[in-house]
């Protein structure tokens, strides 16, 4: 699998009039409620920040909605998942808005389909917040649990992509983005990639999966994903395949959407200074003795955070439009 480098789907085009609507993206937040427990530097007291600052309006245009893209969480056993996830609900209560959770591998300790292990996701968010779509403004939002990455049975994965070619099929001509916590194709030099990460699940290996998508790519404006822990943009088959970083690790990232009647801006954003965390950076130093580039990224900084091309960029959003005769609708969905 060979997917071009992320050329830019359009530079940023500071054109104004107002958005239709905005949405923001959290992801790999790795909240804890075991404070005493080894994980991410400040990751609780940072996930607080960008929902207090969602909620507030402060730090950016209020949103008309938050996609929740996987491992809000960090559980990693089975009885902390229902802890762990009831701190994270109770630190949405600001939040005047809908949130919208994807399952990532975090929240189900990689058990994708496992009833057990999404129990404690199915009873903080509710039974039918695993894999389900929801619609706004025109847009047809898809969240798929694809947290099984590549640890599970050929039932599981068989399931999965049922449900996503049966949703997909009966939406077709309306623009479409998935929501999927683990990216479907290498969002950095492949070999790089699967050294610096240093998990097989630094893509999701089902072919299975991108086939469906590649084959509605008439409609399907994006992918958005997290779980690598760094910022990326692919575009493959006219699909930006996004994957942002998060808050737990750094560079810290979170990234808001605007959607405009012909395009998408996306702007991606660090924490504010003083809850960035260099520290925590997992393609590099410290967890490496040294950092790592790839052919389109010469620098550790480009590397982890992306090229400013994959910071602040513009998706057309009229060229899917006019390829699948649908239209986005100024009205507000549910
Ligand atoms: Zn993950």
């Amino acid at each position: 699998m060979l997917a071009s480098v992320f050329t830019g789907c359009g530079a940023a085009t500071g054109r104004s009039s107002a958005p239709l609507f905005c949405f923001l993206q959290v992801n790999d937040t790795h909240v804890d409620a075991d404070a005493g427990k080894d994980g991410y530097a400040k990751a609780t007291e940072k996930a607080r920040w960008l929902i207090e600052a969602a909620a507030s309006g402060e730090h950016f245009p209020r949103p008309d909605f938050v996609v929740g893209v996987g491992d809000l969480i960090n559980g990693e056993r089975l009885d902390a998942l229902a802890p762990d996830l009831r701190l994270f609900k109770e630190m949405l209560k600001p939040l005047r808005v809908p949130f919208y959770p994807v399952v990532g591998n975090h929240e189900v300790i990689q058990q994708e389909g496992s009833p057990k292990h999404e129990q404690a996701f199915r009873e903080a968010f509710g039974n039918d917040r695993v894999n389900y779509t929801f619609t706004h403004g025109g847009i047809l939002f898809i969240a798929l649990n694809n947290a099984g990455a590549c640890s599970v049975g050929q039932a599981v994965v068989k399931a999965r992509n049922d449900w996503l070619r049966r949703t997909l099929d009966a939406a077709r001509g309306v623009p479409k983005i998935i929501l999927c916590h683990i990216p479907l194709i290498p969002l950095r030099e492949e070999a790089v990639l699967a050294k610096s990460f240093g998990f097989r699940s630094y893509i999701d290996h089902d072919a299975g999966t991108l086939r469906i998508v590649d084959e509605h790519a008439d409609s399907v404006i994006a992918v958005l994903s997290g779980h690598l822990h760094l910022t990326g943009v692919v575009e493959r088959k006219g699909i930006c395949h996004i994957s942002i970083a998060g808050t737990a690790s750094y560079p810290c990232d979170y990234a808001l959407y605007s959607v405009f009647p012909d395009r998408i801006e996306v702007a991606v954003r660090q924490l504010p200074r003083e809850l960035v965390t260099p520290g925590t950076n997992i393609h590099g130093q410290p967890r490496y003795r040294s950092d790592f580039v790839d052919a389109a990224h010469e620098t550790p900084w480009d590397y982890i955070a992306g090229n400013p091309s994959e910071r602040a960029f513009t998706i057309p959003v009229s060229a899917t439009q006019s390829r699948v005769g649908g239209q986005l609708r100024t009205s507000r969905g549910p």
